[in-house]
């Protein structure tokens, strides 16, 4: 199994030009070549694939000399990256399940597109000793070691923030010591009021971070705001909003990777409802909860954690009438379809329904029910295919280590 290890490099002052210039190379290497191909389609209705941009790349090396000093898997790896962005938008142009709406592939903009680069493992050009990683052309450079790095190297991506701290994600093929078997199951309501219900009644509260820092990240824009274009201050004000932005997303991280991990060790099959939670963004009441929530990344993190561990995360359909359903006698509630009916009880079996509970409940048992109609192994199967080996790599690399 891949899994990513995400640490702060403190690269001194020539290994930081460095970086900057392999991510400024790699982002050249990939407009050029966007631009190319579009150009060569457009004129002769000819298409280059990866192993013609290789070619020309070498080529191009010969005429710009500032694309051989960086690391070459920094440049092979944009081709690549174009190469799937071409990949992405045809298979979603064919409406292939599972992609998302992706569009064309875009130009990378300097100051709005990730600033990152990837390199590959050949011949230990990527070693770690200690607190201190080698990467090809850079050498060595010291990072902040917060964990232990197991397993062997399979690549390092190097990103800067936008608070201009530089990251490397390095990817590692691990053995994952898998949880010992439960014979628990259980049901999950994502809710609003809290963060999220169990079908055994735990409440689970909603982390208040981003409330608290959203007065932080108000002021920070309005000192931004009140800043003079290309002052020094308003650099400053810039990198401050920022470092905000990533204090809100690593707090959020935290919090979602203790209560995946917890949840996935505990239980054996987790039944969570299929939300359709762009859906509901739009509405704006709720909206502010929900991002807040980052739901999705959630649900991101128990699916892949469950293939690490052999634990089945069963989605139920939206159109399942879970909050409304006494979980006791089956009867439909359609009174409980507002939102501020926080407990009921059942006109037909009179039991005392608390809504969230309620709801894990029903979502269990849909659950289980749609597990024994399709039997373990295709649910399994239906897992595995939902989170494919590649967008497990791109999700560990973006959520960091479990
Ligand atoms: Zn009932």
């Amino acid at each position: 199994m891949q899994k990513a290890f995400k640490v702060t490099l403190i690269p001194n002052h020539s290994q930081e030009i460095l970086i900057n210039k392999s991510i400024g190379c790699a982002r050249f290497v990939y407009n050029h070549f966007l631009a190319l191909k579009q150009e060569l389609y457009l004129t002769e209705q000819k298409t280059l694939n990866y192993n013609a941009c290789s070619q020309r790349l070498t080529l191009l090396k010969k005429e710009i000399e500032w694309l051989q000093e960086v690391d070459k898997f920094a440049l092979q790896n944009s081709l690549r990256n174009l190469e799937t962005a071409y990949k992405n938008f045809f298979a979603d142009l064919k409406k292939v399940k599972g992609k998302k709406n992706v569009g064309f592939p875009k130009f990378k903009k300097k100051h709005v597109s990730k600033q990152s680069y990837k390199t590959n493992l050949t011949n230990n050009n990527i070693q770690i000793i200690e607190n201190r990683l080698k990467l090809p052309k850079l050498g060595w450079i010291k990072f902040h070691k917060s964990q232990e790095i197991t397993g062997n190297l399979v690549n390092v991506t190097v990103t800067r923030t936008s608070s201009g701290k530089y990251i490397a994600s390095i990817l590692c093929e691990t053995e994952i010591k898998k949880h010992s078997q439960v014979a628990q199951n259980i049901g999950l309501d994502l809710g609003i009021k809290s963060y999220l219900v169990t079908s055994n009644g735990e409440v689970v509260d909603n982390p208040k971070y981003y409330r608290i820092q959203k007065k932080k990240l108000r002021k920070a824009h309005k000192t931004l705001s009140r800043t003079v274009k290309s002052s020094s201050n308003r650099v400053k004000a810039k990198i401050k909003l920022a470092r905000t932005y990533e204090r809100i997303t690593n707090l959020r991280d935290d919090f979602l990777h203790k209560l995946s991990t917890r949840l996935i060790k505990e239980n054996s099959i987790i039944c969570i409802e299929d939300l359709q939670v762009a859906n509901m963004v739009r509405n704006h009441k709720l909206a502010s909860s929900i991002s807040d929530a980052s739901w999705s990344k959630f649900v991101t993190m128990l699916e892949y954690k469950s293939l690490w561990h052999d634990r089945i995360v069963q989605k139920v359909g939206t159109f399942y009438p879970s909050s409304q359903t006494c979980n006791c006698c089956g009867f439909i509630n359609p009174l409980v379809k507002d939102l501020k009916l926080r407990e009921w009880s059942c006109p037909t079996c009179s039991n005392e329904n608390l809504r969230d509970a309620n709801a894990a409940l029903n979502i269990l048992g849909e659950g289980l029910r749609l597990i024994a109609a399709v039997g373990i192994p295709e649910a399994l199967n239906a897992c595995r295919e939902l989170v494919s080996p590649g967008v497990i790599q791109a999700e560990i690399v973006e959520a960091g280590i479990a």
